[in-house]
């Protein structure tokens, strides 16, 4: 009989998972992919895309043929619910989707530590296509940027090349907090010579119509107020009656199961995998095992643990200007770290063409 697999989610690991199984299809297996997105983007370029080095579909992925080359059926919808009993999907154009094996591979949401007030023109980066979306139709002159990590940087560096004055919020913690201290000063120069403002000094703490108030009283002014400041599970994990971590994640076993139900999968950002950043280099890197284990549940073999590398390359780009490279506890930068991103981005878009 055949097996159902579905696909819930066109998140980086499911991007690579469906092309192994493009290149060695499972006999028997019926696969389906659910994304409420055809053209969902590759993060890595996301910023590229706000500075307007990037047209948005050179840094997206194509939901459908990334199914139709794997022989699946797409399905253009958002999940909202999963019912372990039914072992089906339930999706906001209605359609309810059985499975036997559920690989969840859906991201997270933008982190709000703001208390909101009424008019407040909050964008969170995640999910990234109604970001993308609200960005593109934005046009603003006062931009607040909260978080200081990798993400909220690249993307406060390609605001200012949009013609907005931009404040990043780092807060107490300051900026990129776990990188060494050589990058931290690199990435503090180069936001210097941007313009942006940074705040290093206190947290952000309210939002309204105008703008933020920090820690202490002091307001920025601005009309649009962007969320880079990690991540939450969304509101489908949430409600999902499987054991979490403490942040309200999905635990997954090494084999990227869940511990309580063999038959769900789950990998990248919505997935708590010991203590893994959320970052989409483990999302990517997640995908060709994940793989495996998906047909050895559709086929009865054994999966095998996924072993995540110890530390990674992050590549903070300031286009045209150059880019900071951090690995470890080593820091450099240069016009070449740029141009070493814009290659490893374009070569890893360039294989669902
Ligand atoms: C500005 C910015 C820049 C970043 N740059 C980098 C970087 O350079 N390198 C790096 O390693 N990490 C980077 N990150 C982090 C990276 O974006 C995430 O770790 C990565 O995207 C996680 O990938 P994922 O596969 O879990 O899912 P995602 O890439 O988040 O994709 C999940 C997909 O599932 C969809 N989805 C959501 N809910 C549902 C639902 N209910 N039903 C169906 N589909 C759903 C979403 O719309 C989305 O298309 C950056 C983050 C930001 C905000």
């Amino acid at each position: 009989m055949a097996r159902r697999l579905v696909f819930l989610g066109a998140g980086h690991a499911h991007a690579e998972a469906l092309r192994v199984f493009a290149r060695r299809p499972v006999v028997g297996a019926v696969l389906t992919l659910v994304s409420p997105y055809t053209e969902v983007p590759y993060t890595g370029m996301v910023p590229g895309v706000v500075a307007g080095r990037y047209r948005l579909r050179e840094a997206s992925i194509d939901a459908g043929d990334l199914a139709a080359r794997a022989g699946a059926r797409f399905v253009k919808a958002k999940a909202l619910r999963i019912d372990r009993a039914r072992n089906a999907v339930l999706c906001d154009n209605g359609q309810e989707i059985p499975y036997d094996v559920l690989s969840i591979n859906i991201g997270a949401v933008a982190r709000n530590p703001l208390l909101a007030g009424g008019g407040a023109a909050i964008l969170p980066t995640k999910p990234v296509e109604p970001f993308i979306a609200a960005i593109e139709a934005a046009t603003v002159k006062d931009v607040v940027v909260v978080g200081g990590g990798y993400g909220g940087i690249e993307l406060a560096a390609a605001l200012s090349l949009r013609g907005a004055r931009v404040s990043l919020i780092a807060g107490r913690a300051g900026l990129a907090p776990a990188a060494p201290k050589a990058a931290r000063a690199m990435l503090a120069r180069r936001l210097g010579l941007r313009g942006v403002n940074v705040i290093a000094d206190a947290d952000a703490v309210s939002a309204d119509g105008a703008g933020v108030t920090l820690e202490g009283g002091r307001a920025l002014a601005a009309e649009a107020v962007i969320l880079a400041a990690g991540v939450a599970p969304g509101p489908l994990i949430t409600a999902l009656d499987l054991p979490k971590d403490g942040a309200g994640f999905l635990a997954v076993t090494p084999t990227l199961q869940s511990p309580a139900d063999a038959a769900i999968f789950a990998a990248g950002d919505c997935a708590a995998f010991a203590g893994l950043p959320k970052a989409g280099v483990f999302a990517v890197r997640e995908g060709p095992l994940l793989a495996a284990n998906l047909a050895a549940a559709l086929t009865g073999g054994a999966p095998a643990p996924y072993r995540p590398q110890a530390d990674y390359l992050a590549l903070v780009s300031f286009w045209p200007d150059g880019a900071v490279a951090v690995r470890g506890r080593v820091a450099a930068e240069g016009r070449w770290a740029d141009r070493w991103k814009e290659k490893i981005d374009r070569r890893f878009i360039a294989r669902f063409r």
